[in-house]
């Protein structure tokens, strides 16, 4: 009798994949907004002055969903630590046609403003 493999547990990728597409919501303008969690956006005074980050958690680790998306759902390979931008400038847009690598260190600064500061 042949062997037949139980039904597999999904891998990681295909359970990130399934957390990615539905918390999507496809707006005009072909913007994949995240509509899961969220962190890291800025209060003041109660009110949300900026987004937080789209993030999602599969046992108990937390993934960027923008950086998921990149490599999983736009086929790109891992960036490392480099830090991953939007061209709609919009923080909770993960259509990874939208995402593009900046080159930068996740947390570094811009050579020019990092030693001067221009006066004015
Ligand atoms: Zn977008």
């Amino acid at each position: 009798m042949p062997h037949i493999p139980k039904k597999s547990k999904p891998s990681l990728k295909e359970k990130i994949i399934n957390k990615l597409l539905k918390r999507i919501k496809r707006v005009k303008g072909g913007c994949w907004v995240w509509v899961g969690k969220k962190v890291g956006g800025v209060f003041e005074d109660g009110k949300r002055v900026t987004e937080g980050y789209p993030t999602f958690t599969i046992s108990l680790k937390r993934y960027s969903a923008r950086r998921e998306s990149y490599i999983h759902l736009g086929g790109h390979s891992d960036p490392g630590d480099k830090q991953l931008r939007t061209t709609c400038g919009k923080p909770e847009c993960i259509n990874p046609a939208h995402i593009f690598l900046d080159g930068r260190k996740i947390g570094g600064r811009p050579r020019e403003t990092s030693k001067k500061h221009k006066r004015k």
